[in-house]
């Protein structure tokens, strides 16, 4: 957009990738076909198809479970924990060497930018293997029980919006607890989760430990559903967790559900603007605003709501927004055509509600899925776009006067995931987060991320922890 400085060009070469035309389903250490009718997968930014992508039958995830538990009962169960927490070191370099690859075809798969992708998201996903490489032959200290047994083989269900650490978040902590896997990626982004079953097969991972089907909506029903899986792991909607919850319900499964969120971040008269305005943009745009955890609601404080609004959107005007592939780009592309309709109707309600919409001059590429980074002012708690997730690079601004009414305001939510707090005091921080109704509370900070930290919500947000000690209870059998 408008800058001050323009920049050449930096793409980052796709030549490091080798994407396939079409993918089979990996089940019990092998591709095979699918018996679905294969679906494409499609680049974001360019909506040039990427691959054909295999999906799986409810017989083809029979299949896959019924490896999954021949490799529990057999190897993964009885295996020492200090061997399988060699695999999954194995497994965490394998991803480190392979870094660049990665970060390519996820850029290239979900349209984030690749700045992003090769700094965030394929470290963080390393990181959680090494982490829980270092829990596999320790759990007798996790404070879990003396002797802390798993579950048996998880089913596995996961987004788009950050497809390989999801993977990561899913499948580390359920191998370094004993368990097997069957893990259904999204129907947008499926290749990274493909390329990590090459990373499999190169640790020499014993075959049906994890196995990836591939499909939608239908297959992911097909794996939570599954009779012989013991444990359901989803992150997505809240509505089709709801439906997950239910079908679940009444059977011996344990379940763990990471659903949406509208987190508000907070921002005091005392803190220091151009700080909180980086966390701002942090907390809203990065990943295109695609986060359930995203700071989609600004709370400031009346007295300086003129100022952080000015100085935000003169920040917002030196956004980048395009080609994901440029290391120079801010913004990348909406992950779907889908997700872009849905964006547009919930801001049209903003702007019929009555708030008022600012959006940064500039154009969007022609082809591909995009959004301009939006902020809403005069928004009013009753409007929807101060309700609804929207999951995009949208803002909504409210004001508060007082410290009860900044807590009062953010826990006014059907959600409960995240939230922010900018200010200089450290006993206004201590006192606010405390009364804060959310699982993460950032303090002049937002959008970090840690293994070492269980990450999940309260209300609608789900229920279970990932990451952590926290995250291991998940995969568990403490009563021994
Ligand atoms: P979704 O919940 O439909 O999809 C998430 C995953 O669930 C995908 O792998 C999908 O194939 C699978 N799935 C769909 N129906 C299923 C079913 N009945 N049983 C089992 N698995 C099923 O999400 P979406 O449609 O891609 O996005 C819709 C909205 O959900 C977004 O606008 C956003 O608000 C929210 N969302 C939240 C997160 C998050 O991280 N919490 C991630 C993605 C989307
Ligand atoms: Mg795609």
């Amino acid at each position: 957009m408008t800058s001050l400085f323009e920049y050449a060009p930096a793409p980052e070469s796709r030549s490091i990738v080798d994407i396939r035309p079409s993918y089979g389903l990996f089940v019990d250490g092998e591709f095979t076909d699918g018996t679905g009718t294969p679906l494409k997968t499609v680049n974001a930014a360019t909506e040039e198809v990427l691959s054909e992508v295999a999906t799986g039958s409810d017989a083809d995830v029979d299949r896959a479970v019924r490896a999954a538990r021949r490799a529990f009962v057999k190897v993964w169960g009885p295996m020492r924990p200090a061997d399988r927490g060699k695999y999954l070191f194995r497994i965490a370099r394998l991803l480190q060497e392979r870094a660049r690859e990665f970060a390519v075809l996820e850029t290239l798969d979900n349209g984030k930018p690749i700045r992003e992708s090769r700094d965030v998201d394929v470290p963080l996903a390393a990181a959680h293997f090494f982490y829980h490489a270092g829990w596999a032959d320790k759990l007798e200290h996790a404070g879990l029980g003396p002797a802390p047994r798993p579950l048996g083989v998880a089913g596995q269900v996961i987004p788009w919006n950050f497809p390989l650490l999801m993977l990561a978040w899913k499948i580390a902590p359920a191998l370094a607890t004993g368990n097997t896997v069957v893990l259904k990626p999204a129907e947008t982004t499926p290749l990274t989760a493909l390329l990590f079953a090459e990373i499999c097969q190169q640790a020499d991972l014993p075959p049906g430990v994890v196995n990836i089907v591939t499909g939608a909506g239908e297959t992911g029903r097909a794996v939570i559903s599954h009779p012989d899986v013991d444990k359901v792991a989803f992150t997505g909607s809240t509505e089709v967790g709801r439906a997950i919850a239910r079908a679940v319900a009444g059977t011996e499964k344990r379940l763990t559900l990471e659903l949406g969120g509208k987190a508000a971040n907070i921002v005091f008269d005392d803190a220091p603007i151009d700080q909180a305005v980086e966390g701002i943009v942090r907390g809203i745009f990065f990943n295109q605003g695609h986060v359930c955890c995203a700071g989609s609601r600004l709370l400031v404080q009346e007295s300086v709501h003129d100022a952080v609004v000015a100085a935000l959107q003169r920040r917002i005007g030196t956004l980048r927004v395009g080609d994901p592939m440029d290391k120079n780009t801010d913004l990348g592309a909406i992950n779907s055509a889908e997700q872009l309709a849905r964006i547009r109707e919930l801001t049209a309600f903003g702007e019929t509600e009555g708030a008022t919409c600012w959006q940064p001059d500039g154009d969007l590429p022609d082809r591909g899925f995009w959004f301009k980074p939006t902020v809403f002012t005069d928004v009013s708690p009753a409007h929807r776009i101060a309700r609804d997730e929207v999951f995009g690079p949208v803002l909504s601004v409210l004001t508060f006067r007082t410290p009860d009414e900044a807590v009062a305001k953010a826990n006014n939510t059907t959600y409960g995931l995240s939230a922010g707090i900018w200010s200089e005091k450290g006993s206004r921080i201590l006192k606010v987060t405390d009364q804060l109704r959310a699982g993460v509370v950032w303090a002049n900070t937002f959008n970090e991320f840690d293994p070492t930290s269980p990450f999940g919500g309260y209300k609608q947000s789900g229920y279970g922890r990932e990451g952590g000690r926290q995250g291991l209870a998940a995969y568990l059998r403490s009563d021994s």
